[in-house]
């Protein structure tokens, strides 16, 4: 069955050629000029990958990346945000929107569908490493279920938060560099901003760090990478 695709973006030249680059490809593709609309088609079927433009007529498409991530019923589909040079991208860091991935314009159509396959490539359990919880104080990781308690409260993560949240905790007290992480939860590194693993590490910190300006959890080591104290 063909993979689903719903795409979100005011220009329609733009969003012609993605349609006809990600049919050509053999995905099925759905698109919504406005928020609006994309929020209708979201909601009423199941995508395997959203992908957002932010500048969108009407309802944002930050506004409508935080609504699809509280939906309990989409929370956890990829999205690939679509951003303008510059400080767009410091926006989506800052708003935390909860986005897999983000694109800065202009972009070739290669690495658009790059980045679509990775999102689209979903982690293998490896059955060596077969574990059922990964567990760091009062955090609870349910791997079968993909999801994580703090305590007895449930955290809401995206798909690329738990990923990378569970490979820190596989690795607990050990230093991970961002190529590494990159490799283990991206998958394919080349097509994917290095700055991609900063962005989900200070996401990650504002759901599971008591004091995120303080993380205690997630430590960043300089010129290194990242380490989880276990
Ligand atoms: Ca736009």
């Amino acid at each position: 069955m063909a993979k689903k695709i719903l795409i979100v973006e005011d220009e329609e030249k733009l969003i012609n050629n993605l349609a006809d680059k990600l049919r050509a490809e053999g995905y099925e593709v759905f698109t919504a000029l406005d928020g609006e609309t994309g929020w209708n088609l979201a909601h009423n079927d199941t995508y395997d990958l959203i992908v957002l433009d932010i500048m969108l007529p009407g309802l944002d498409g930050l506004s409508l990346c935080r609504m699809i991530r509280n939906d309990s019923k989409m929370s956890d589909v990829p999205i690939i945000i679509l951003t303008a040079r510059g400080t767009e991208v410091d926006k989506i860091v800052g708003l935390e929107s909860g986005a897999d991935d983000y694109i800065v314009k202009p972009f070739g159509l290669g690495e658009f569908l790059a980045r679509v396959r990775v999102q689209m490539r979903r982690p293998s359990p490896d059955r060596t490493m077969r574990q059922d919880e990964l567990v760091s104080s009062n955090l609870r990781l349910d791997l079968t279920g993909r999801r994580v308690f703090k305590g007895d409260d449930e955290i809401k993560l995206s798909n690329k938060e738990f990923d990378l949240l569970a490979e820190l905790m596989r690795n607990k007290n050990a230093v991970l560099s961002r190529d590494l992480i990159l490799t283990k939860v991206w998958g394919y590194d080349y097509f994917v901003d290095k700055r991609t693993v900063d962005v989900h590490i200070r996401w990650l910190r504002e759901k599971i760090e008591d004091n995120p300006s303080s993380p205690k959890r997630i430590s960043t080591v300089r010129g290194v990478g990242y380490r989880f104290e276990g």
